[in-house]
């Protein structure tokens, strides 16, 4: 908007208080459209939960004034999502979302809550592109819309996966650039992937069971351990449901431990507070950058660690959820490092720390 417009518009604004529909009704609408892209993993990729050689990510692309702004959510199946679902339940609404404006972000997410039952993935890419657009339309990244400084943008772990020791060997070797790296257990061969790790490096760990562990004795024998071969914390030691374990845990470990599977959406956090000493927040869980933010800043109202996780996604995804890493304790965003074919280039990562890009919106260019 030419500055004259923005005065003329205030002053009849702040002069007749004039009807808010009829203010945003000229400008309004965007072009919205949606894809689904294969992402292949660089290793096979196996947790607890589940083995595979791919992903498929969902994207929404929304576009007005000639930019466009990008989004991305990794469906999960625990969730009953699928890149199909998102497809379904954003173009259930795209004849309302078209008729928004998408300078008024935060209103039109609260709409897209209001529509779309679950599918936090859809949401999440939705919210993402958003953002993204409104970035460059205002000339500024995503995190300065945030009111962040990306200098204090903390180092990220590389995630190691489950795997035999030699694979696991030659993985810590290619993750040197990484001052810390994560580890999954949670598996009996937990001892031998810790030993394989050891032998190549003294680098400090952070641990996730993903549920893994079978019993709240078990898992204190197993955090204790993990504890003296270098382990600064550990996620989800138990199933996502049992809370009264986990004081009982706290009492005999020193290390914290980080609700991940447990911890999905901001009403998560007061209920999960008393028992844990920190969360994990993942944009394509929560429905996006928003509600991310309001997840964190629950998190650090009530006193809790917070990090930033991720899923196998593209460099859409990892760099919109990089935005709010100068809020965060600990990141976990090597999500796009695991890919081998990723359409974007955004957030760096440089001696393990991660570097946003200064650039509008989320700063993604396409990859060469
Ligand atoms: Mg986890």
């Amino acid at each position: 908007m030419k500055r004259r417009t923005f005065l003329s518009t205030t002053a009849v604004a702040s002069a007749a208080a004039a009807a808010p529909a009829s203010e945003a009704a000229p400008e309004a609408g965007m072009k919205v459209a949606t894809t689904t892209r294969r992402l292949n993993l660089k290793h096979t990729w196996t947790t607890v939960m589940s083995s595979s050689d791919y992903r498929d990510t969902f994207f929404v692309e929304v576009a007005k004034d000639g930019l466009t702004g990008a989004g991305e959510g990794a469906p999960i199946i625990r969730y009953k999502e699928s890149a199909q679902t998102c497809q379904d339940a954003v173009k259930a609404i795209t004849p309302w979302l078209e008729q928004q404006d998408p300078r008024a972000f935060q209103k039109v997410m609260a709409g897209v809550f209001r529509r779309m039952e679950g599918n936090w993935a859809a949401k999440a890419a939705v919210d993402i592109a958003l953002l993204d657009w409104a970035g460059q339309k205002l000339g500024v990244p995503v995190w300065r819309l945030f009111g962040l400084d990306r200098t204090d943008a903390p180092v990220t772990t590389f995630s190691i996966g489950i795997d035999k020791a030699e694979v696991i060997r030659q993985k810590v070797k290619e993750a040197e650039a990484f001052p810390v790296l994560k580890i999954k257990v949670g598996l009996d061969n937990d001892e031998e992937v810790i030993a394989a790790v050891r032998s190549v490096t003294r680098k400090p760990l952070r641990v996730d069971a993903n549920e893994g562990f079978k019993s709240k004795e078990q898992a204190v024998e197993k955090i204790n351990w993990l504890e003296k071969q270098g382990v600064e914390f550990i996620e989800q030691p138990l199933p996502a449901s049992n809370l009264e374990d986990m004081n009982w845990i706290r009492k005999r470990v020193h290390i914290p431990v980080i609700a991940d599977e447990a911890c999905l959406h901001p009403a998560d956090i007061p209920r999960l507070a008393p028992h844990f000493d920190g969360v994990n927040v993942k944009i394509d869980k929560c429905g996006g950058l928003l509600e991310g933010r309001r997840m964190i800043e629950l998190a650090r109202a009530l006193n809790l660690k917070v990090m930033l996780g991720c899923m196998v996604s593209s460099s859409v995804a990892i760099t919109a959820a990089a935005q709010l890493s100068p809020l965060v304790d600990y990141a976990d965003l090597d999500g796009f490092l695991l890919i081998s074919n990723d359409p974007y280039q955004g957030v760096k990562v440089e001696q393990g720390r991660l570097v946003l890009p200064d650039r509008p919106g989320l700063g993604l260019l396409p990859r060469k």
